[in-house]
């Protein structure tokens, strides 16, 4: 009898080498194959006839091979094939297919799948231009290859809902050896399957039981419905994606206490901490940054660690709230470290954190990679006697080489590239307790995301922004109208404000030869359309100082119009910059533009935002132009990026902390990740009157014998 960790080289059919080649596939045990489920179903029920196909429709079709060959056109051979069902015969083409030529035999009978397409004047009416295809039964090859097996191979293949699987080793497992060895595993199959869900979720989520779920998530039933197939929502499917997402939320859910559980800091808020937190502000707070200091402060007032997430669109004022916490954690004695993305993110809070925190008297350090070595020295011996009080760099630079003397509160400026969390530990610490955290993002993040990647974390959301906003006007051009453009920056600029210029490349390369470089546009520009203007020049290849140099004189004024890539996207900040022209639209992400956008609209003054895009637009990037035209909304904003780009791009980059998921699939199963959440949240409160200790215990042993291989996440502890 097979067990679920049973290795699958013991599996019928495949042994130590193909076990190996299962590898890649992520695959050793019996579970993880019986994890590995179809991408696709077939309908070998009611396969169509030929004379009753449509075109435009994906079908299946069952037909006899008739005739084939290879022909060599000027570009390329092109392997041709007539299938016949009867008198009805079809036409399959294959493209630079010279490897089929000794494929097929006539008479072969194939299952075909693909696009139907009108035929040509060859007699055929429809035709299907590279088919997949398999062989399901081959009249030729019935002697010394076993033709009893055969016989039981074929009723796999044909007269049901057939399972599709993707191959592997480099097409050598096909879908059709997937089929026979998945089959003969589950026959095989203890009858009893442990199900480590507690029966109360069970049955509350109507949920099947394991073994049923297997069997017919591989080998649907008569009459399943091969749209629910497709679409994951059979009772099989939605056993087995919510078990894949209760276990990865009962996992952070169960971080997260354990994380509360450990000693943290105490920092408790009187009145005179009161007082200096109010002292501070340059600014009435809104209500939204009232709602969330107060998350804040009674998470430090705690002694159990802080781990929160503040969410808040560019603009939304998450800085003075930050370091309204920083103020609270000092007044206890306590060091704080901000750490921010870039060295000119983290400069700039430096510059608005002296100007904020200087008056009251606290001591505050800057430290980044580009400072020359005594001066980094001497800095670091402040933070390490405890002088320093507020330790503002980058993440790099905080986290490897800084001792603190008594560190209280980790402030993480993240924008939006993730995955610091787990890193923050690195940090050299002098003293036992876990200092409070708070991780500040300025994409917002749509609830899937958030509940997969920062499940073990509360969080906070800043949904307002501070008065006095006006919403910015965006609009869509093509760049034969830079024209008129280029005289409304001017217009813009002899009333006084100053304009963004942004390109999605520095220099013109090789294979970017079209597009408009940000260092060769500042100097036609500078020369023609903006001569008289003050004209400045910001990109990533520029040195730290020249860079600094570049911002500061923006910032004073002294520049007009700044021509630059997307480096000024992370928290760059000057009120009276009012305009943001962004060439080649058409070539950023959603939420970058979204980003950049947010540099404007900080000054009373009305803002314009201009997506001046050249030559082809993609569907998809017409969609992120309409979006940005329509909404403002930076939640609107990052659900549609997460839908054009996936999960795993979503970030820009591949995020590390993103789990591997077997079966679910976050765009799809958003429902079934808030149930999984909720249960999971229960179970651990428990036990109660419907949820035993054994139970729970149960459920977490599972966890714990999973949670690494499945999530690919780092231990639960
Ligand atoms: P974020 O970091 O969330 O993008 P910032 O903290 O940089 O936003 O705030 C954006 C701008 O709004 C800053 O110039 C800041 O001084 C200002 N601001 C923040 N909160 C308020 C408020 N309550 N009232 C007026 N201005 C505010
Ligand atoms: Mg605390």
């Amino acid at each position: 009898m097979l067990d679920l960790s049973t290795n699958v080289q013991f599996v019928k059919g495949i042994g130590p080498k193909v076990a190996q080649t299962m590898l890649e596939k992520g695959i050793t045990t019996v579970e993880d194959l019986l994890y590995y489920l179809p991408f696709r179903y077939e309908d070998r029920l009611n396969p169509r006839g030929i004379g009753e196909l449509r075109v435009g429709e994906m079908a299946s079709v069952i037909a006899e091979v008739r005739t084939f060959g290879l022909f060599r056109t000027r570009r390329m051979p092109l392997f041709e094939m007539t299938v016949g069902q009867g008198r009805d015969t079809l036409k399959c083409l294959w493209f630079n297919a010279a490897y089929l030529k000794d494929r097929f035999r006539a008479g072969m009978l194939l299952a075909l799948y693909g696009k139907v397409e009108a035929g040509d004047r060859g007699g055929h009416r429809f035709q299907i231009i590279q088919p997949q295809f398999e062989v399901l039964h081959d009249p030729t090859a019935h002697e010394g290859n076993g033709a009893c097996e055969d016989k039981k191979w074929q009723s796999l293949e044909v007269g049901r809902i057939v399972p599709i699987y993707e191959s592997a080793g480099n097409g050598r497992l096909t879908a059709r050896w997937f089929r026979r060895v998945i089959h003969g595993m589950l026959e095989g199959m203890d009858a009893d399957v442990p199900d480590a869900i507690p029966p109360v979720v069970r049955g509350r989520m109507g949920l099947i039981d394991r073994r049923r779920a297997f069997w017919q998530a591989h080998w649907p039933e008569v009459g399943a419905s091969l749209t629910n197939l497709q679409s994951a929502r059979t009772p099989a499917h939605i056993r087995l994606i919510f078990e894949e997402l209760f276990f990865l939320e009962l996992g952070l859910e169960l971080k997260r206490k354990k994380l509360r559980a450990q000693t943290g800091i105490s920092f408790p808020i009187d009145d005179s901490v009161r007082v200096a937190v109010k002292r501070i502000l340059p600014f009435h707070p809104t209500a939204a940054q009232k709602r969330v200091l107060k998350e804040i402060a009674a998470d430090m007032a705690e002694q159990a660690p802080m781990r929160r997430l503040l969410q808040g669109d560019v603009g939304s004022g998450k800085t003075i709230v930050a370091l309204e916490a920083a103020v609270i954690a000092m007044e206890n004695g306590y060091q704080v470290a901000l750490m921010a993305p870039t060295e000119i993110l983290a400069t700039q809070h430096y510059l608005s954190a002296r100007k904020i925190l200087d008056p009251a008297g606290y001591r505050i350090v800057l430290l980044t990679g580009s400072q020359e070595q005594g001066r980094k020295k001497q800095t670091r011996h402040h933070i390490a006697q405890g002088n320093a009080q507020l330790v503002i760099g980058t993440h790099a630079l905080i986290q490897e080489s800084v001792e603190f003397d008594k560190l209280g509160l980790v402030i993480v400026d993240e924008q939006h590239r993730f995955g610091v969390m787990q890193r923050f530990r690195l940090m050299k610490k002098t003293d036992v307790a876990e200092p409070d955290v708070l991780v500040m993002t300025a994409t917002p993040i749509p609830r899937t995301l958030a509940l997969t990647l920062y499940g073990d974390l509360d969080t906070s959301v800043l949904d307002e922004l501070p008065p006095g906003r006006t919403p910015i006007t965006t609009r869509r051009v093509g760049d034969e109208r830079a024209e008129e453009v280029w005289e409304f920056v001017r217009k813009q600029v002899a009333a006084g404000r100053q304009a963004y210029i942004v390109y999605p490349v520095i220099e013109e390369g090789a294979m970017e030869g079209e597009l408009k470089a940000a260092i060769k546009m500042y100097d036609q520009l500078r020369k023609t359309e903006f001569t008289g203007l003050r004209v400045g020049l910001l990109h990533g290849r520029m040195n730290a100082d020249d860079k600094d140099a570049t911002m500061a004189r923006f910032h004073r004024g002294e520049i007009d119009v700044l021509v630059s890539t997307t480096v000024i996207e992370v928290g760059v900040d000057v009120a009276n910059a009012n305009i943001m022209v962004i060439e080649h639209a058409e070539r950023f992400g959603l939420s970058q533009m979204h980003q950049l956008r947010g540099r404007i609209g900080r000054g009373a003054a009305k803002s314009y935002c201009v997506l001046m895009t050249g030559g082809k637009v993609s569907e998809e990037a017409e969609q992120r132009l309409q979006a940005m035209v329509r909404t403002q909304d930076g939640f609107e904003i990052a659900e549609l990026d997460l839908q054009q780009r996936g999960p795993g791009e979503f970030f820009g980059t591949r995020q590390a902390g993103l789990p591997n998921f077997r079966v679910a699939n976050l765009l799809r199963d958003r429902e079934l990740l808030e149930c999984a959440r909720r249960e999971a949240r229960f179970v651990l409160a428990g036990p109660n009157a419907d949820l035993t200790k054994e139970e729970i215990a149960s459920a977490v042993r599972h966890l714990r014998g999973h949670w690494n291989r499945r999530y690919g996440l780092v231990e639960v502890g």
